[in-house]
């Protein structure tokens, strides 16, 4: 098949959890953005991507259902990460660790089994220079500090701006984000000021492009801490358009889903923005895949589209994504090279593109 052989680039996951908490996380849970908000065991259960997911991971253990916890039991942590990344061919794994940091194993626990890259959220990281009380412009010396220095080495910045307001970026002046800073200054929070926020993420976009750095956003769906409609990649108009980020590299994140067609259409006539297939791969159904790639195709070209799988909190999650992605782009490839749309040759070519070509491209400039 065309994806046979190619070892696979995770180019947008988080980390799994460590022992204190993956303790009283629930397995099924994983399989939701909405645990969060009280999605029920019942509710997840019973979705096409848990019932998929618990075949595979039987066919792996070559146990029953009832058999997979103990299975899994028999291994620790490590040995369970390990053992999926090596089944699914996974060369490396970019981590975005802005969430739940305190729960999380480190990017370094990971890079023990696979090469890892880090991805910087930069709202994370401007609420931990909040904390720290400083004067407006230490504050901003530090946060183009922190960019400075991370920009040679990480995979990626990545913006969560959807969840703060939603993507419709605007230009912030100096003083406006200076006002907003002050009544968070020296406080813990989830920064959501709209002013300082883009104010921050312009600097942030200036930094990734001199640096030469991809910049992801999540767009689309998530969890019910978003406003669907406001995480439409169409929203990000004003940084597309702005010929100031012209350099920049952008990755949708998500493939925008629903909203997937849109972010083709903008990868299609932009020529510095991705969409990275992560979360529709693997929690859509097989079908599901299949038709939002052949959205995604309909208009956007292949050395745009880059495999990730979002992964987070279990182990199982890398290896379920990759071996999705694999199967799903097998079965779509086929049908274009059935087709007549695509040679054989062309086929192997753009499966390797989207599950590693890419991603060394545009995060690792190789
Ligand atoms: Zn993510």
């Amino acid at each position: 098949m065309f994806t046979e052989g190619i070892k696979i680039i995770d180019a947008h996951a988080h980390p799994i959890l460590n022992e204190k908490y993956a303790k009283d996380f629930p397995f099924w849970s994983a399989f939701s953005e909405g645990f969060q908000s009280g999605a029920s065991r019942f509710n997840v259960e019973n979705t096409v991507f848990y019932q998929r997911s618990v075949i595979e991971l039987c066919d792996f253990f070559g146990c029953a259902e009832g058999e997979l916890a103990a299975e899994k039991n028999k291994l620790n942590a490590g040995e369970l990460f390990s053992k999926y990344i090596t089944a699914a061919g996974i060369e490396a794994v970019y981590l975005d660790d802005g969430f739940l940091k305190e729960g999380s194993r480190g990017i370094k626990w990971h890079s023990k089994f696979v090469r890892t890259k880090h991805i910087l959220r930069i709202e994370t990281a401007a609420e931990e220079l909040i904390e720290k009380n400083l004067a407006f412009s230490d504050f901003i010396d530090a946060f183009k500090d922190g960019l400075k220095k991370n920009a040679g080495h990480i995979a990626a910045f990545k913006s969560v701006l959807a969840y703060r307001g939603g993507l419709e970026y605007k230009k912030a002046a100096l003083k406006d984000a200076k006002s907003e800073y002050g009544p968070v200054r020296g406080k813990k929070i989830r920064l959501s000021a709209r002013s300082l926020l883009c104010f921050l993420l312009e600097i942030a976009m200036l930094a990734a492009a001199d640096a030469g750095t991809a910049f992801q956003f999540h767009t689309g769906f998530g969890d019910c801490d978003l406003e669907i409609h406001k995480a439409n990649p169409v929203c990000l108009s004003n940084i597309f358009n702005d010929p100031i980020f012209s350099k920049l590299n952008i990755v949708l994140l998500h493939a925008g889903y629903p909203y997937h067609k849109e972010a083709a259409w903008l990868a299609s006539v932009y020529p510095n923005v991705y969409i990275d297939l992560g979360l529709a791969v693997p929690s859509l159904s097989n079908a599901g895949i299949q038709e939002t790639l052949c959205g995604i195709t309909n208009l956007c070209p292949f050395n745009r589209i880059i495999y990730s799988s979002d992964a987070h909190f279990i182990p199982e999650l890398y290896y379920l994504g990759a071996i999705s992605a694999r199967q799903n782009l097998d079965a779509f490839i086929k049908r274009l090279v059935s087709g007549r749309e695509m040679s054989i040759k062309f086929a192997h070519k753009a499966a390797s593109m989207i599950l590693r070509e890419n991603a060394l491209s545009i995060y690792e400039n190789k």
